[in-house]
């Protein structure tokens, strides 16, 4: 049984050559590179030679699992061009760690995230001119895993298919941070205990999209999904969420998120975030606190001047800012800055990302691409 191994890499480069967008006409995901990688994998055999091969279709069996059980699970990653030309990952381990975590609970194959990582570094060498420079500008990696056995019978898949594709994207907010506002849900649930909401799976997003769109029809873009009989507070379609709270008793910030109960995705950015405020956050003033907190308690918060600041915490965006939560009718306010779309925590928290990201702020958490 093959393992994943890159010394047997195919490199099959692309004819055509495609024109690089300006950067403001980036959308996110929606331009893709010229090349691809594509790996192989069956039970018989194992991982196959990885190929970098044109971009373009699958042919696939229209019985093929995929299809109709959903066995598929993605990763979201992004690479930046620093001030040196260098080419920077962030935090690849985390992804891979929770890549396989994905797979082997749906029966797909796992790997070495070591060796995958090193593959997705040869990619984006080979289409290097598509990462757009700047701050806010990156190139979006996103793994993707399926299987492929033909035939509906409902069985593990024996064969399966990694391939990764790169998309060169924009800042999330081109006009810099503007703020979102959320609908809280209760009457649609994300995620549940001893469910998979906290994998990376495809069949936990389509099923999140009606909701969406409801809560767009109030003038809300995005859900805030709770959970449970006290309506706690669990995150976003495709974010974590972090409240900041005046605690009067002690007079100190608490920086809130909920805990992985495996109910919540485990967002590299959200333990990033975690890490840093732990690691930065003076802590005469500060508590980081990963516990549960109800809705309730937010709004409760918010009528006695004790909600501080808000928000989303992802790949795409680093840190998203809240203005409203959308509750029962009425919205909750969030503080902003004066004249601002974000609060203070939110623009710090940002800047000491993007600063690992983009290797202004050397760290170990920037991997550079050999
Ligand atoms: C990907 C994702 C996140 C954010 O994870 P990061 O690793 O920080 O990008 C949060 N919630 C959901 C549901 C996600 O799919």
């Amino acid at each position: 049984m093959a393992e994943l191994d890159a010394s047997k890499l195919k490199v099959t480069l692309s004819e055509k050559k495609s024109k690089l967008l300006d950067n403001d006409k980036l959308v996110f995901g929606r331009s893709f590179t010229d090349h691809m990688l594509s790996i192989e994998w069956t039970e018989a055999e194992g991982w196959a030679a990885p190929e970098i091969k044109p971009y373009g279709p699958l042919v696939l069996d229209p019985s093929c699992c995929v299809f109709h059980y959903a066995f598929e699970l993605f990763e979201g990653m992004k690479a930046y061009k620093d001030a040196k030309g260098n080419i920077r990952i962030f935090r690849p381990d985390m992804n891979m760690i929770r890549m396989n975590k994905s797979a082997e609970r749906i029966c797909l194959p796992k790997f070495d995230g070591a060796v995958l990582t090193d593959l997705i570094g040869k990619l984006i060498k080979i289409d290097e001119r598509f990462i757009p420079e700047g701050q806010g500008f990156s190139l979006y990696i996103r793994p993707t895993l399926i299987g492929t056995t033909a035939g509906v019978g409902v069985h593990h898949p024996d064969r399966a298919l990694l391939y990764v594709i790169l998309s060169p994207v924009g800042p999330y907010y081109a006009t810099g941070f503007k703020a979102v506002s959320l609908e809280a849900t209760d009457y649609a649930t994300r995620a549940w205990p001893g469910g998979v909401g906290d994998k990376k799976l495809g069949a936990n997003y389509a099923p999140c999209i009606l909701p969406q769109l409801e809560a767009e029809k109030r003038g809300y873009q995005q859900n805030l999904w709770l959970f449970g009989p006290n309506n706690n507070v669990t995150e976003v379609g495709s974010m974590n969420v972090f409240f900041v709270f005046k605690n009067p008793q002690n007079n100190k910030n608490e920086l809130v998120t909920a805990p992985l109960d495996g109910t919540i995705l485990e967002g590299v950015t959200r333990d990033s975030i975690l890490k840093l405020a732990r690691e930065r956050l003076n802590p005469d003033e500060w508590e980081v606190n990963e516990r549960y907190y109800s809705i309730n308690e937010v709004a409760e918060k918010a009528e006695k001047g004790q909600l501080v600041e808000a928000f989303g915490s992802g790949t795409a965006a680093v840190v998203s800012p809240i203005k409203k939560i959308g509750w029962k009718g009425s919205d909750i306010d969030v503080p902003l800055l004066e004249d601002k779309e974000y609060g203070q925590l939110t623009k710090t928290v940002q800047q000491w990302i993007m600063d690992i990201q983009y290797g202004i702020d050397e760290h170990p958490w920037s991997h550079v691409i050999a």
